[in-house]
């Protein structure tokens, strides 16, 4: 079955879309830990992060390298951090998020709730400073 990611990929489950390309697609966490809080997928289903071929793995860091300074553009923060743990989906994935100390990267915070408005503005304005 497929993973919720790729029917993300797909269109059969809405997102709020930042970026894609042949190989990845960036999107807005639904759950988020500070606003701006990304996730970088590859389109192909692999779980583990570190089974992706080289070039695949490579290109994702380099893909996920524009979406961060996209983020950094918008979201006002000192760094955007980056996180792998991939406990719950079983889909390769990149949290990207945006901080201002160390602890903001920290699972046991509260996740932020946001409205759809809100969602659909960040997710906008991230992809208007893609290039
Ligand atoms: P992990 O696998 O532990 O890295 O966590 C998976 C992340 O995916 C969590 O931060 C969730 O909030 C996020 N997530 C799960 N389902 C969705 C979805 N439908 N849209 C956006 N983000 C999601």
């Amino acid at each position: 079955m497929a993973t919720i990611f790729s029917r993300i990929i797909a269109g059969e489950i809405p997102s709020y879309k930042i970026a894609e390309d042949d190989r990845f697609f960036a999107f807005l966490d639904i759950n988020p830990m500070a606003k701006g809080h990304a996730l970088v997928v590859p389109k192909q289903e692999i779980d583990y992060i570190f089974d992706l071929d080289d070039s695949l793995l490579a290109g994702m860091a380099l893909f996920a390298k524009k979406v961060a300074a996209a983020i950094q553009a918008v979201i006002p923060c000192s760094r955007v951090g980056m996180m792998v743990i991939g406990l719950e989906v079983p889909h390769a994935h990149i949290h990207l998020i945006p901080i201002q100390k160390e602890g903001d990267m920290s699972l046991a915070n509260p996740r932020i709730r946001l409205s759809k408005e809100e969602f659909a503005e960040i997710a906008e304005k991230i992809s208007s400073r893609i290039n």
